[in-house]
Order: structure tokens, then C-alpha cells, then sequence
């Protein structure tokens, strides 16, 4: 639960909150077992889902839930609510800590209102956790539901999207990349045609550092963002990504996070993982 704390009046303040909240309103009156939350930044999906649990289980007034003052409000809000449980976040979600919450789900909620079970990052899910929520999901849990937290739902496994009712929050404004790192997004798409150009970039001295790769990463996943909406208009980077289809983009966004999670090592070459990106999307085609 670290980090999940706010005050109850934050709630109710996440981008498109107004619009967010009125949806929440209207779907709990029949609350789907389990909601994907999509889109927004990652601080913004977490609060809908705070703000989702606290739909369900506020006593204020129905139609002007949640409340933001109640205990039940406060106590979602600070993350010590008995019937709000969370996986993930800072870390990854074990298969372990899924299996053994399952007789808590067999059993019904300590309060009045729902259960609700919040995964963050649910597009990182190891296969394991991810089977485990779906046999979960395909029996009965009364008096449970369960939130799944991702950045978009083509990144979920097809089988939990299908079993979910899909909320879309506003998507966060790409940015343009800045002028040295669209360079090298261009040169990487350029690789990738003609097989040309990049090795001499990547092994300047000291062109490739840590700064810039993680830079070129987040540039990578915007487009990557772009081209699974279908947001390619104005990037010719997310019309050439786009051409990767569907499954060549989920490698991709595999790709990207392997590659942040090599960065991260400060004992690993930038210029290495860069070479890497590169090849890894060549080599499978
Ligand atoms: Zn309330």
C-alpha cells in the first residue's frame, strides 16, 4: 500500500475527473467484477481506482459519491481501508501474494459496500499472476471486484480485456521529443529499413549516454502510444511503428521495458542497450 496515501479531497481531483467520476457513478450501480482503467498518467489511473473503491463504498449521498468525507472515503484515501487491497506499484506482482488472497475473495467483504481489488501495472503481469486473475475471474466472487491499471489495454492479455468493462481516461498530451533525441528516433526507424547508420552513432565515444538512452526510451514509448491509438497523423515516427502491427508493436513495447530495465543497472552500456533496441526488432522482422 506505500504510496497510495492522499488526502480524501484528491479523490476527486485526477485529469477528467468530472466526466470520470460521473461514469464511476453510473457503473455502480451494477459494478462489473472487474474494471481496466486505461489511459491518463500512471498517478491518475491510481486514483481513479481509489476513487472507483470509494464510489462503492462511500455513505454519502448516492449521487454525490464519493463523498470525499466520510470514513470510508478518508480511509481508501489513506490506504487503510479493510475491503481496498492493492498489488503492485513499486514492486512486481507475485503469483504468490495473488494465490494467497484468494480465500479472502472467497469470502464477502467486512463492510456494507464491495471489495475491490486494485492491480497496478497490470500490463507488467507475469504470465502466472496473469492466469491466476483469470481463473479468478471466471468464477463467481460476490461482493468482490477487481481494478486492473494499465497505460493502454492493448498492453493486457486479450483474455482479461474481454472479461472487463474498459474505462478510458483522457490520454496525456504527447510531447514532441527534443531536437538531439528525435534524431535518433529517426535514425533507429531509419535502421530498421535499410539496416544503415546506426552502429556509427552508437559507437561514437560518449554519444550514446545514459541521459540520451533514457530520453530516446521515453520518446520511443510516446510514439508507441501514438501508433496503438491509432494517433499517427502527426508523427511519421508512429506511422512507421504502426506498420509493425499489433503484435510487432507488444514486442516493441517488450522491448522498451527490458531495455529501461537494463538502463537502470549502472553497470550495463548504454550504447549496448541502444544496439540492442535496434537489432532486437530487426532480427524477428
Ligand atoms: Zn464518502
Amino acid at each position: 500500500m506505500t504510496g497510495m496515501a492522499c488526502p480524501p479531497a484528491a479523490l476527486c481531483a485526477f485529469a477528467g475527473a468530472g466526466q470520470v467520476l460521473a461514469r464511476l457513478r453510473t457503473l455502480a450501480a451494477h459494478a462489473p467484477q472487474s474494471l481496466v482503467i486505461e489511459g491518463g498518467a500512471e498517478a491518475d489511473r491510481r486514483t481513479a481506482a481509489l476513487a472507483w473503491a470509494a464510489t462503492l463504498n462511500c455513505t454519502g449521498r448516492p449521487e454525490a459519491r464519493p463523498c470525499c468525507q466520510c470514513p470510508a472515503c478518508a480511509q481508501i484515501a489513506q490506504g487503510v481501508f479493510l475491503d481496498l487491497k492493492a498489488f503492485g506499484g513499486e514492486e512486481k506482482i507475485t503469483a504468490d501474494e495473488v494465490r494467497e488472497a484468494l480465500p479472502e475473495w472467497g469470502q464477502p467483504p467486512r463492510g456494507n459496500g464491495l471489495r475491490v481489488s486494485i492491480f497496478h501495472g497490470a500490463h507488467e503481469f507475469h504470465p502466472a499472476v496473469a492466469n491466476l486473475l483469470l481463473k479468478t475471474l471466471e468464477e463467481p466472487r460476490p461482493g468482490n471486484v477487481f481494478v486492473l491499471l494499465a497505460p493502454q489495454r492493448e498492453r493486457l492479455l486479450q483474455t482479461l480485456v474481454s472479461r472487463s468493462f474498459v474505462l478510458t481516461l483522457p490520454w496525456p498530451e504527447p510531447l514532441a521529443p527534443e531536437p538531439d533525441v528525435a534524431e535518433w528516433l529517426a535514425a533507429l526507424l531509419q535502421f530498421w529499413d535499410t539496416g544503415r547508420g546506426w552502429f556509427e552513432r552508437t559507437g561514437t565515444k560518449g554519444a550514446a549516454d545514459r541521459s540520451l538512452a533514457l530520453r530516446l526510451l521515453s520518446a520511443c514509448q510516446r510514439e508507441l502510444i501514438l501508433a496503438v491509438s491509432g494517433d499517427t497523423e502527426n508523427s511519421p515516427a508512429a506511422r512507421r511503428l504502426a506498420r509493425l502491427g499489433p503484435l510487432g508493436l507488444r514486442r516493441f513495447d517488450l522491448v522498451l521495458e527490458q531495455a529501461q530495465e537494463a538502463l537502470n543497472q549502472p553497470t550495463v552500456m548504454p550504447a549496448l542497450v541502444l544496439d540492442w533496441i535496434a537489432t532486437a526488432m530487426i532480427a524477428k522482422g
